[in-house]
């Protein structure tokens, strides 16, 4: 067998042309078939680029100088939203980012031969500043404690304090929290010597209820930290709750379980359409707030509820999409694998004045045989799974008990087209279009809403 050899090598320069920008959002250039990746380097574009590293199948390169530029270029400097990947796509005009996502999608149903029509991406009201959600990382930079993003594939901070994606009022908040903590002499805490107090700082704020939550995530309880939360109590007026999260763990996991209120109920609220939604430290809730309605909408309408469906609510969080369905069906079976959005879930059908609706604490693969075996079936099921998709053995039992509707929510088209797949398999069919549905302005990730029938 012949021998391959790499044809480029580290340190090496040369002028090409970008062919094609992959689904993390980064150029590919190629050498000899031979791919480079490359920050901010967009399709059409002729580059000049120096190759960093490189492996057997593909290697990383990045911009020297730009020669040409792509019409789908936005004018700026993005370099931070790019290294960081806070906003891998911020480079590229959003009309330009709604058509990557639709293609994004098109691309793996044909290759995989899923014949499923893809309507163009319907674009979120916000581009910018949509997020309502920050987790912050800090370090000692200079001795100085220092607030921003860690670069791709590092744990290198970039210092940052507007970030781009974030509700503007939420990085004011950081920079406030911040002064306050430097003035105090808090230390971060440093993944090597494992010393240090503040780990990460975390804000909430509901997007139409302007409630604000902080919390901070500390190694361990100090007596500071009570002087740390008069000053954070005063600079921030709008502030409705302030926990202290205890983290003393070696991980990557940001939050412990273990919350302590300082002030506050320890939760704030937000609203969805006309439901009002209790949103604990722990609790996923969506984090582009305007754009979520009309998720929910899109789902809701592909589901044609006629008031008798019983309908079972998988991977509910704290129930936003099952609570804003009930009064449509005659009840809803929801679950959850967090307690802590279990509880608020619950909570939440009081706040809504909800009664058909029941969410237990579970995985969706443990919990749906179970129902099984207790006879509970379903018209209709709603999925809406982390980024790696559904459970083999749960595709299989919604064949074997034969449900007739699936409502396919997904934010990841890669395990979105595995798992279509694997109902067609069971005699599933997608019976709508897949809509694509922006979520994530400026970033690749892909959210979408198909619906299956059972033929
Ligand atoms: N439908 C909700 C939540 C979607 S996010 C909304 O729109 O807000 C996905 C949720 O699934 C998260 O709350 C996560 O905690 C939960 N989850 C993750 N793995 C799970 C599993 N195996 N079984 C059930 N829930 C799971």
């Amino acid at each position: 067998m012949a021998k391959f050899t790499v044809p480029v090598r580290q340190g090496q320069e040369l002028t090409t042309t970008v062919q094609d920008l992959t689904y993390e959002g980064m150029g590919v250039v190629k050498v000899d078939n031979y791919p480079l990746f490359v920050d901010n380097a967009l399709p059409g574009e002729e580059v000049t680029v120096l190759v960093n590293r490189t492996n057997k199948q593909y290697g990383f390169a990045r911009v020297t100088k730009r020669l040409t530029t792509s019409p789908d270029r936005v004018a700026g400097e993005f370099a931070d939203y790019l290294q960081t990947g806070i906003a891998p796509l911020a480079h590229l005009k959003y009309s330009a980012q709604l058509q990557f996502k639709q293609d994004q999608v098109k691309h793996l149903f044909a290759a995989q031969h899923l014949d499923i029509p893809v309507l163009p991406t319907l674009p979120s009201p916000q581009q910018t500043g949509y997020r309502n959600k920050a987790q912050i990382p800090v370090q000692m930079i200079n001795g100085t404690l220092t607030t921003g993003f860690f670069r791709k594939r590092s744990h290198h901070l970039v210092p940052l304090t507007d970030f781009f994606i974030q509700d503007p009022r939420i990085d004011e908040i950081i920079v406030t929290v911040r002064d306050i903590l430097r003035d105090l002499d808090v230390t971060a805490y440093d993944e090597r010597t494992r010393r240090g107090l503040l780990r990460h700082i975390m804000v909430r704020r509901g997007h139409t209820t302007g409630e604000v939550m902080i919390v901070l995530v500390v190694t361990r309880i100090v007596p500071m930290l009570k002087q740390a939360a008069q000053l954070i109590e005063k600079a921030v007026p709008d502030l409705t709750t302030l926990v202290w999260n205890v983290n003393a763990a070696n991980t990557n996991v940001i939050l412990s379980g273990d919350n302590q209120i300082i002030s506050g109920p320890g939760y704030i609220e937000d609203t969805i359409g006309d439901r009002r939604f209790k949103i604990s430290p722990q609790s996923f809730f969506q984090i582009n707030a305007a754009q979520t309605p009309r998720l929910y909408a899109i789902a809701q309408k592909l589901a044609e509820f006629t008031g008798h469906e019983t309908v079972i609510d998988a991977y509910a969080g704290i129930g936003t999409i099952g609570l804003t369905i009930a009064p449509q069906v005659d009840h809803v079976y929801g679950m959850e694998v967090v307690p802590e959005a279990v509880a608020d879930a619950e909570a939440n059908k009081a706040l809504n004045r909800i009664d058909n609706a029941d969410y237990v604490v579970g995985t969706a693969e443990d919990v749906l045989p179970r129902w099984q075996q207790q006879g509970i079936t379903a018209d209709v099921l709603i999925v809406d799974p982390p980024r790696k998709g559904l459970a083999e053995s749960f595709i299989a039992t919604v064949g074997a008990m034969k449900i007739p509707r699936v409502i396919y929510v997904s934010c990841n088209p890669a395990t979105l087209t595995r798992d279509l797949v694997r109902f067609q398999a069971l005699g599933y069919q997608a019976t709508s279009p897949t809509q694509v549905v922006d979520m994530f302005p400026q970033t690749p990730h892909i959210e979408s809403v198909t619906r299956l029938d059972l033929r």
